[in-house]
């Protein structure tokens, strides 16, 4: 996948303001930030979205992300810390190497502002259960 852009930073062929980085990950800082001190967390290997990853990957970006979290939040004494990760285009997906949002969060900050929940029509949510089982069932 030599166009994908965070696998060029992995590579050290496009620089990246680097926070941590193991055998596995890598976090940066965000250079579009929601707000000042958003970070990313990445698998150094490429894989689309979260549902590709490799356990292992996924096991030590996800404790990545608890550490990048803590500091991002205490850096900015935000009030709050979104963890954020989105597959697909539908999704918001820009970047087509699955990754992990930290992003610091203020009061009024405007981001997320609201969370449109609908209710389920009558049955539907029973009708949803029964297909995300089926679902599960098939792996
Ligand atoms: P997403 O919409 O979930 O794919 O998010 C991609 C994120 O990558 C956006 O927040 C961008 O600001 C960020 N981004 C893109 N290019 C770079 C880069 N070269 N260095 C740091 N962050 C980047
Ligand atoms: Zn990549």
């Amino acid at each position: 996948m030599p166009e994908c852009i965070f696998c060029k930073i992995v590579k050290g062929e496009i620089p990246c303001a680097k926070i941590l980085e193991d055998d596995r990950v890598l976090s940066f800082v965000d250079i579009n930030p929601i707000n000042p001190g958003h970070a990313l967390v990445i698998p150094k290997k490429h894989y689309h979205t979260l549902f590709d990853m490799d356990p292992d990957d996924l096991q030590a970006c996800i404790l990545a992300a608890q550490k990048v979290g803590k500091a991002v939040h205490r850096s900015v004494a935000a009030e709050g810390v979104n963890l954020v990760q989105n597959n697909y285009r539908a999704a918001g997906q820009l970047i087509d190497h699955a990754h992990f949002h930290l992003i610091p969060r203020h009061e009024g900050d405007g981001f997320l502002s609201s969370w449109p929940g609908k209710p389920y029509a009558p049955g539907g949510l029973d009708a949803h259960l029964k297909r995300i089982v089926e679902a599960l069932s098939q792996g």
